[in-house]
């Protein structure tokens, strides 16, 4: 085997271990990958400064960097089906929602692709005869981008393609459940004509084959995208040679729905935002927040509707969900739903596994909800990354923006109601990276993507996620050099 892609070369994992991917659907074997760890970690850091330092990827002209990212842009199309059959296959994800991804994938290669294409130099006025003055971009340099499980070839791409538009090199880290993608993606770029050295991946758990990179003196960045408490260690590990981060972390997100609100559609999207990828989403609308006077009927049929939501494998066209990633997380899950319904949840439906025999071999979780949440509970405070519904109720506007605020992350959240004013009055008051007003999920390659309080300190997507992986240079010229005679 031949996994990882150090300095343009497929090579083993020097320690020649092991890992078998199997598929959270059923638990067919995917596939028997290497796994890396420290050393190999080394390695593909060294060839990245290398390729970084004296290779000609940074100093391209912006342009032809543009045009190798839209042409990674042409063979993923080219692939999708492929690619998207592999992340499904990682993942458990319903095909139709992996072939999506891959479109999105697409979409945001080729989107930085034209992005740096048409950017300038900024001139700025000096107020002098005999002065000029501009502002330059450079890559930051060699950077570590370690991604989760949940969008593997996605969240790779919204690092992937900004860094390398930028100039830098990196060294990918992709979760060591999902790598199939990842490794995909290597070959693609090499196709497209990449130079070597400047796409490294290293394939292997966090603590193993990617925590040497986030100390690493010779990585300049860290982006990282996944939990909370793996963005503190990497924050903490990153500080030692000050190296910039840029981290997106969890949700805990709110949907707040008001008695205004039309009913079928709020209902519709409530179940979306919550049980798409079984909640596997870090946008996921986990807390429902309902006007009191909406409260029973909006969660009854919530309920009725959840009870009926079919659960299968990534090639049942009827299924509208599928498993959890693993076993370790569906535990995870588990103990979270015990946990609400001790601190006094009501529990409305779900709270366990299927009984169907055809689902036994995979790691699925019943859509949940939990009514009768309230403030001061653990299940409102942490996230479950589930398939768990949250329901609290709220008299009033200002008590809506305050529970929807009461908690430490920022990621992502919506706000429902036929009132425009109040519509937009509540988004302005929530402490969100990402608002919907009567919508849920969708996003932009071209807009903002990022958490406020603890959902991270990054900036993905449109223009802030090209600046996320620059330094800015100012280049200040003296047009007629003569001594000054200060010191004369
Ligand atoms: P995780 O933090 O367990 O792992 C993410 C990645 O970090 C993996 O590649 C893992 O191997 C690696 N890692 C783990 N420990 C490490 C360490 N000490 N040093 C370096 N790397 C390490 O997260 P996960 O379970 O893979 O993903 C789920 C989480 O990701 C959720 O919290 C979710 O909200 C978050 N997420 C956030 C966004 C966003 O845009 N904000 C998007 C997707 C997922």
């Amino acid at each position: 085997m031949t996994d990882l892609f150090i300095g343009g070369q497929w090579t083993e994992a020097i320690d020649q271990r092991t890992r078998e991917i199997r598929c959270p659907a059923d638990g067919t074997l995917v596939a028997v990958v290497d796994e890396g760890g420290a050393k190999d970690a080394a390695e593909a850091v060294a060839a990245a400064r290398q390729a970084f330092d004296q290779g000609p990827w940074p100093r391209t002209p912006a342009a032809t960097r543009g045009d190798l990212l839209l042409r990674v842009a042409d063979l993923l199309e080219r692939d999708r089906a492929e690619l998207a059959r592999a992340e499904s296959l990682d993942t458990g994800k319903r095909l139709a929602e992996s072939e999506l991804d891959i479109d999105d994938v697409a979409a945001c290669f080729r989107y930085y692709g034209r992005l740096v294409r048409t950017e300038v130099d900024r001139e700025v006025d000096t107020g002098l005869e005999h002065a000029v003055s501009r502002v330059v971009h450079e890559p930051v340099g060699v950077c570590a981008l370690i991604t989760p499980w949940n969008y593997p070839l996605l969240q790779t791409s919204w690092k992937v393609a900004p860094a390398l538009a930028a100039g830098n090199t990196f060294v990918l880290k992709p979760s060591e459940l999902t790598p199939s993608t990842a490794i995909a993606l290597m070959r693609l770029l090499a196709e497209a004509g990449l130079p070597g050295g400047v796409a490294n991946l290293v394939l292997g758990p966090g603590a193993e084959a990617g925590a040497p990179l986030t100390d690493n003196p010779d990585v300049d960045m860290v982006s990282f995208t996944g939990g909370l408490r793996t963005g503190r260690r990497i924050m903490a590990a990153a500080s030692g040679t000050v190296k910039r981060t840029s981290l997106e972390l969890g949700g805990k997100n709110p949907n707040v729905v008001f008695a205004d609100a039309d009913f079928e559609t709020a209902v519709d999207y409530a179940l979306t935002a919550v049980f798409l990828h079984s909640g596997q989403v870090c946008s996921a609308g986990a807390r429902l927040l309902v006007e009191d006077s909406l409260h029973d009927a909006f969660v009854d049929e919530v309920v009725r509707r959840a009870r009926g939501i079919r659960l299968g494998g990534p090639f049942d066209e009827r299924a509208r969900t599928g498993p959890l990633i693993s076993a370790a997380h569906r535990s995870k899950v588990e103990a979270y739903v015990a946990a609400g319904i001790a601190e006094g949840a009501r529990l409305r439906c779900g709270g366990t596994r299927p009984d169907d025999p055809a689902l036994r071999d995979g790691f699925y979780y019943l859509p949940t909800v939990l009514d009768e949440c309230h403030s001061g509970m653990s299940v409102l405070a942490d996230e479950s990354f589930g398939p768990v519904l949250t329901v609290e109720r709220f008299a009033s506007e200002d008590e809506a923006v305050r529970l929807a605020n009461d908690t430490i992350y920022g990621l992502a959240g919506a706000v429902w109601s036929g009132d425009e004013g109040r519509a937009q009055r509540v988004a302005s008051r929530l402490r969100l990276g990402t608002v919907w007003i009567n919508d849920y999920h969708p996003y932009l390659p071209q807009a903002e993507w990022g958490g406020f309080k603890q959902s991270g300190t990054g900036r993905e997507l449109g223009p802030s996620g090209l600046a996320e992986y620059r330094e800015a240079k100012h280049i200040w010229r003296n047009t007629r050099p003569r001594p000054q005679g200060w010191f004369a």
